[in-house]
């Protein structure tokens, strides 16, 4: 059977264009990217986890679907302070469980966002943004930038579906309609399909940014910028004489920002780039989302409790300080005592101390097939795969919600998405503290 207009489940771009045919116990798909098929694959995995475990004497062995629910509610009903982190491969109506699920607890709720475009959104919250729809883009930006970012690798199709290749209203013959400019230490494969490449030194986010700044105040910057940032004055005249001179100017960041020197600061000088060239002509920012839902748990944590990520309700409110409450402090501090991990690998992703405490505590996961994570915890519960076998919203990179249908059902009979294993966990635990 084939399906039409599947949305992919990986990457911040979302794509809603993939078509699936399912051929017995095989999967063929049209337009995904590598990244995107090798996703739609693991509905045949023969590594998914297809029955609850539970860890008995340091070994797993299978269980009964409610006695690990019972399970999973009791780690967080015994505990004083957990971690509820809802990684970013679940739908926001699972998140919303989560979030709601914490603040009954008293919990810490946290998501990706807190090791990956955090500083962006802590630099929205002091700066700002000018943003747009991808399809706004598509359709009028004649000059591109990416900044900290190579999405040939990291997103494939942003170029040919949103930023770069794609014809437009007003960008007919595409890719030539368009100047793309690449910031980066290292000379991608995105940095040498553009017509100029800031090559900076590495961590010289923010004195590039201030530069650029200064120039647009029509003064010169402190020659040593050149020394300190790799980068000679006149390439950045060259480069903000480019942006000034479009009709629609698009930046796109990633990572090389939020994880450099400077962190949300760079976040911050860049969104007032921005701000101040629309005094000139239209520019508008964005941030390349590496999740499918990274988007979706800023969204709905802001939405349900004023805060994008690394909530405490300890206090029975939400309180917000990164640094403090966010999943790598509170585990580096030793500040919780048990965790529910849904959707996310965090021994593989957070660093080693955060790691080797999490594998002190009783953690219950949510997954669809075996990581570090699962090997660590005391429950583990199947997952269900979001845009395949359920249906949900996610926010696409440029915070624009994507109702996903499924092409398949759910393959257990005990729940129907990460969703419904939430609420059920949530009913547990509620019964529990009665
Ligand atoms: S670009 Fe991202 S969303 Fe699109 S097909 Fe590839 S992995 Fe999926």
């Amino acid at each position: 059977m084939a399906f039409k207009n599947i949305i992919c489940p990986v990457c911040g771009a979302s794509c809603d264009d993939i078509q699936v045919e399912l051929r017995g116990s095989k999967i063929v798909t049209k337009n995904a990217c590598k990244m995107g098929n090798a996703k739609f694959w693991e509905i045949f995995s023969p590594h998914r986890i297809r029955e609850p475990l539970l860890k008995e004497s340091g070994s797993f062995c299978t269980a009964l679907w409610d006695e690990a629910v019972d399970r999973a509610a009791m780690i967080l009903v015994k505990a004083k302070r957990p971690l509820i982190f809802m990684g970013s491969e679940t739908s926001c109506e699972a998140m919303q469980v989560g979030l709601h699920l914490a603040e009954f607890l008293g919990a810490i709720a946290d998501s990706n966002s807190t090791v990956c475009h955090g500083p962006t959104a802590m630099g929205i919250q002091e700066a700002g943004r000018v943003g747009a729809t991808a399809g706004q883009s598509k359709s009028r930006s004649d000059l591109v930038v990416y900044w900290g970012s190579n999405p040939l690798e990291s997103m494939p199709r942003h170029m040919s579906r949103y930023g770069v290749y794609p014809r437009g209203y007003w960008t007919r013959r595409g890719r030539f309609d368009r100047t793309v400019i690449t910031v980066d230490p290292r000379k991608s494969i995105t940095a040498r399909n553009s017509d100029l490449h800031i090559q900076l030194k590495p961590n010289t986010d923010y004195e590039l940014l201030s530069a650029l700044l200064t120039l647009l105040h029509g003064k010169k910057p402190h020659p040593s910028v050149e020394k300190v940032t790799g980068v000679s004055i006149s390439e950045m005249e060259e480069m903000l004489e480019r942006m000034l001179g479009c009709n629609f100017g698009a930046i796109y960041v990633g990572l090389g920002i939020a994880s450099s020197f400077g962190k949300h600061r760079n976040a911050e000088a860049a969104l007032n780039l921005v701000k101040e060239l629309n005094n000139h002509t239209k520019f508008v920012i964005g941030a390349l989302r590496g999740h499918c839902n990274v988007a979706g748990f800023n969204q709905i944590a802001s939405y349900l409790y004023g805060y994008p990520f690394g909530l405490d309700f300890a206090r029975g409110y939400p309180r917000y300080n990164p640094g403090e409450y966010t999943a790598v402090d509170v585990l580096r501090e030793q500040d919780v005592d048990a965790a529910l991990i849904v959707s996310a690998d965090l021994v593989s992703h957070f660093p080693a101390a955060c790691a080797r405490y999490l594998a002190e505590l009783p953690v219950a996961c949510i997954d669809i097939a075996p990581c570090p994570t699962t090997m660590i915890s005391q429950v583990v519960l199947p997952g269900v795969i979001d845009a395949m076998e359920c249906d949900g919203t996610f926010y696409r990179l440029d915070d624009v919600p994507v109702y996903f249908q499924p092409f398949t059902g759910s393959p257990f009979s005990f729940t129907d998405s990460n969703e419904d294993t939430m609420k059920q966990i949530f009913q547990k635990v509620k019964e529990m503290k009665r």
